[in-house]
């Protein structure tokens, strides 16, 4: 496996170090085959929003399985989680699964693609859509942590399709979108992907008008964000409708699923219904529905607000910590999603974002780890609460961050 892992961010290539190999999560915690213990603000990237081996999601999955684990025919399950979705997200009136973000991402660009007969399309600067060819360009997290700009193997004819701006730039926006007729505005209506960087209260309305006079469509990415930053996904967070909008991580409850979905009158175009082609084997796969399901199902907004509460609370230590310490932070939530740089100023876009101070995340990263909390392998990421990090968890955590923000410091 090169690097030993299955996907670049794990191999610790932005810390230094080795990673740990994992035996097995419960709730909050990780243990890894040595038997160490870790507090987890990963949680699969973001997936797990119940913990690790949630019962619900277990029952689900093992009175599942036991009826066969994929048949590539329609069932209940997926009717279900479809209609819990689009009820959830009433601007997702048709939803399409896949079975990753990648997939997600690559096929609303060819639905948007091919709705407006225009091959430009505009994304951010340090915003991640997976790794589909158009997207890997100032693609975040992943290849930042690497200090790759773009990857080798993306044809210069593909990528030069591709238009990008810095986040929170109206005015770059402005002048792309009237220079060149673009099918598509994607963006994370709030970045996760070069550390947790929210939009201005003014940019997500400008894209959504910028997009409408210039008939691009707008595209919400929200792989990430979806029923994490608010149980209405970023419409109801920022009060911006997408025209089509993709899902992954949350709805799969820890196995591969995502979705894109939007306008029926774009959504109608997909084959069968339309001709626009795409297609999977293990698509909408039981095992995934039945996760996706007890998860969302659990998700009430009672419990949504009670894992923003404590997110909160745990920002707000880390900050208090950080200012005792007196080191350069700064530090962002939003639901049960949170992020901070090791910097004064507020990031606003992935320039930003790389004023912050490596060497003491760094310090800070091993001396979490040592101390048995995980956060995860890169300053350009944003970090994850769920259900299972109680109260408990919120102090044990601040206690062991504080004893790792003296030592970044140094
Ligand atoms: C994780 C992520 C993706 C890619 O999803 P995969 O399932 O890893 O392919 C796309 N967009 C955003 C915003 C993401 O965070």
């Amino acid at each position: 496996m090169p690097g030993g892992v299955s996907s670049p961010v794990r191999a610790f290539g932005g810390v230094g170090g080795d990673p740990f190999i994992v035996a097995r999560g419960e709730g909050a915690r990780i243990w890894d085959v040595d038997d160490n213990e870790y507090l987890d603000f990963v949680l699969s990237w973001g997936p797990l929003i119940l913990g690790h081996a949630a019962p619900a999601v277990l029952d689900a999955l093992d009175e599942t399985m036991r009826r066969g684990t994929s048949f590539g025919i329609t069932t209940e399950l997926e009717v279900e989680l479809a209609e819990l979705i689009t009820q959830r997200l009433p601007h997702v009136e048709m939803i399409r699964f896949v079975s990753s973000g990648t997939e997600a991402t690559m096929s609303a660009l060819r639905l948007a693609r091919a709705a407006t007969g225009r091959d430009a399309f505009l994304k951010f600067d340090g915003c991640y859509h997976g790794h589909a060819d158009s997207f890997l360009v100032r693609a975040g997290s992943g290849v930042a942590t690497l200090g790759l700009p773009n990857s080798p193997g993306v044809p210069d004819a593909v990528a030069s399709l591709t238009r990008v701006a810095p986040f929170n730039d109206v005015e770059a926006v402005r002048t792309i979108a009237r220079e060149q007729p673009l099918a598509a505005i994607i963006v994370e209506p709030l970045v996760g992907n070069s550390g947790f960087i929210p939009p201005d209260p003014a940019f997500l309305p400008a894209l959504r008008d910028i997009a409408t006079e210039t008939g691009a469509l707008l595209i919400f990415d929200e792989v990430m964000t979806g029923f994490r930053i608010a149980l209405g996904g970023a419409r109801e967070r920022f009060g911006v409708t997408a025209d089509l909008t993709t899902l992954g991580k949350v709805i799969g409850g820890g196995l591969p699923l995502a979705a894109y979905g939007g306008r029926r009158d774009l959504m109608e175009m997909i084959a069968p219904q339309g001709s626009v082609y795409q297609a999977g084997t293990l698509s909408g796969n039981p095992l995934a529905m039945a996760a996706g399901l007890a998860t969302l199902r659990a998700l009430t907004p009672s419990l949504h607000a009670r894992i923003e509460a404590r997110t909160a609370r745990l920002v707000a230590g880390l900050v208090a910590s950080a200012a005792h310490h007196r080191v350069p932070f700064t530090a962002a939530h939003a639901g049960s999603m949170f992020g901070f740089f090791f910097q004064r100023e507020p990031v606003r876009d992935f320039a930003s974002a790389k004023g912050s101070d490596l060497a003491a995340f760094k310090r800070f990263f091993h001396s979490a780890l040592e101390h048995g909390v995980y956060i995860a392998p890169s300053p350009y990421e944003a970090a994850f609460m769920s259900a299972a990090h109680g109260d408990v968890e919120v102090d044990l955590a601040l206690e062991k961050l504080d004893a790792a923000m003296r030592v970044a410091r140094a």
